[in-house]
């Protein structure tokens, strides 16, 4: 599964499938920001977290 920038997936962490930073999300109202690291916009969610 994957997620973009915007998205609202719920919360959980999310990996950037460019660099691998790991983005946290606290609730299911908060949504995907690009990536702080290097901007990308596709995540991946962090399985098992
Ligand atoms: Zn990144």
């Amino acid at each position: 599964m994957e997620y973009k920038t915007g998205d609202k997936p719920g919360e959980g962490a999310y990996r950037c499938k460019h660099c691998g930073y790991v983005v946290r999300l606290a609730s299911d109202k908060e949504a995907l920001p690009a990536c702080p690291n290097c901007g990308h916009h596709e995540f991946e969610k962090v399985k098992g977290d």
